[in-house]
């Protein structure tokens, strides 16, 4: 009799921390391969969705296909007792901004908010852009489908909508369409702005460019293999004395691979090789492509943890293309192109990420360590309003992700017995009562 009492008691232990989430896997099975295929068919239809196209038409230019994402998103609020915010976000840039800037135009977002049930301003966002272009950047009336630069991001966030919008969530989560990405990250940054004045908590932005191509360039074809670019650090590059503390405190206690937006990137690794174990997330330790950009790096500028999921093996001859066959090689970004089952694949990705998150308390803000010169680590943090407890992580120097973990319950501080600080990085999570976590956060102060 005594026995059977302490296997189910080890059971429930083991239920309420480890085990995976059915909804999620739920969320998965829902993304739907023919709607994303359906979006991005209609997107490429709109001729052109080039940044500074024709606005007045209804079936060419991107104010056609703007008012087409707003009517989307309207219609799955209508499905969900209008359980999304939807509007236009938009900022005005004069001709000459900048080179591609060729005249006055209005940069529109569409954006909308699922409101969180418990931190209404606590924010995670993903973004798919709604612009294309062709060969000349500045070229607003040739045929430019831009199918998968970005049709594929922009449905990818519809659907991830249709589907997450049948569940609630503590914290809110926001469905973003974002123009003048080719242009110079206009959108991203009129949007960081605006979430910035308005004050927002923002957990993450989950920036999607180009998730549905899976044969490089090259000939290689692999559909299981996604990547995930994050910046190092954030930093603030107005503060120079700041700056200056910043990095001597890196000097000597680390945390040149442990900023936030890579925090976050380790969170959508994990999430992927938990529920989606057939999938290849590869970590890449850099802002974006070689000298190249995107959407989530406005975002990074003002302080905000961003990444860029992305296909791993991109096609340069099918973006930014003008569409023509020149030596048997068919140019352009055109719908053929696109492989369904991926992008769904990388929706899914993204739609698991945030409904984690956005079910997981927010994570502790003052995390400190010390342990120097002693046998073991010690780590001590801020509680948080939602947590049942926290889970201590640490990885060798070396690791790019949190290998080794202890659950140890609702307190504020623990000493790990016999792991020695010097040999290891530590962050902390917290963990809600349906055990999902939080991103990690790495130590921000010493114990001394
Ligand atoms: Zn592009």
């Amino acid at each position: 009799m005594k026995k059977t009492f302490i296997i189910l008691t080890l059971l429930y232990a083991s239920a309420t921390y480890c085990q995976t989430d059915p909804k999620i896997y739920d969320i998965i099975d829902a993304i739907s391969e023919e709607r994303l295929k359906d979006d991005v068919k209609t997107l490429a239809d709109f001729g052109t969705r080039h940044t500074l196209s024709d606005t007045i038409s209804d079936t060419r230019g991107i104010g056609a296909a703007r008012r087409w994402i707003k009517s989307q998103f309207d219609n799955i609020s209508k499905d969900c007792n209008n359980c999304l915010e939807v509007f236009y976000q938009k900022n005005f840039f004069e001709k000459g901004t900048n080179q591609r800037i060729a005249k006055d135009v209005n940069i529109v977002n569409v954006v909308a908010i699922q409101r969180g049930t418990k931190y209404p301003n606590r924010y995670i966002i993903m973004s798919g852009d709604i612009d294309s272009r062709v060969s000349d950047p500045n070229d607003y009336t040739s045929d430019s489908p831009g199918a998968n630069d970005n049709a594929t991001g922009m449905a990818g966030t519809m659907e991830a909508a249709r589907v997450l919008s049948k569940y609630k969530f503590e914290s809110s989560i926001v469905y973003l369409g974002l123009s003048g990405e080719e242009q110079g990250l206009f959108g991203g940054q009129g949007f960081a702005k605006y979430a910035k004045d308005n004050n927002w908590d923002i957990i993450g932005v989950l920036n999607n460019d180009m998730i549905g191509n899976i044969k490089g360039v090259d000939g290689v074809i692999d559909n299981r293999t996604f990547r995930i670019f994050s910046e190092p650090i954030t930093t603030d590059e107005t503060d120079a004395e700041k700056l200056a503390r910043q990095a001597r405190a890196r000097r000597f206690y680390g945390g040149e691979v442990d900023g936030i937006s890579r925090q976050l990137a380790r969170y959508v690794y994990t999430t992927t090789k938990t529920y989606m174990p057939e999938m290849n997330p590869m970590m890449v330790y850099r802002l974006d492509r070689f000298g190249r950009g995107g959407h989530h790096r406005p975002f990074n500028d003002l302080g905000f943890a961003g990444i860029r999921i992305m296909e791993a093996h991109e096609n340069y001859t099918q973006q930014h293309q003008d569409i023509r066959t020149e030596n048997g090689i068919n140019y352009g970004d055109t719908f053929e192109h696109v492989n369904f089952p991926y992008c769904k694949k990388l929706t899914a990705v993204n739609a698991i990420t945030m409904a984690s998150l956005a079910s997981a308390p927010p994570a502790p803000e003052e995390v400190s360590i010390g342990g120097i010169v002693e046998a073991s680590a010690k780590l001590q943090w801020n509680k948080v309003d939602g947590a049942k407890g926290y889970k201590i992580y640490w990885r060798d120097t070396t690791s790019p992700t949190w290998d080794n973990s202890r659950y140890v319950g609702d307190v504020s501080e623990f000493t790990l017995d016999g792991i020695v600080i010097d040999n290891f990085f530590f962050g902390i999570a917290s963990v809600g009562n349906n055990g999902h976590e939080s991103v990690v956060i790495f130590p921000n102060g010493i114990i001394r």
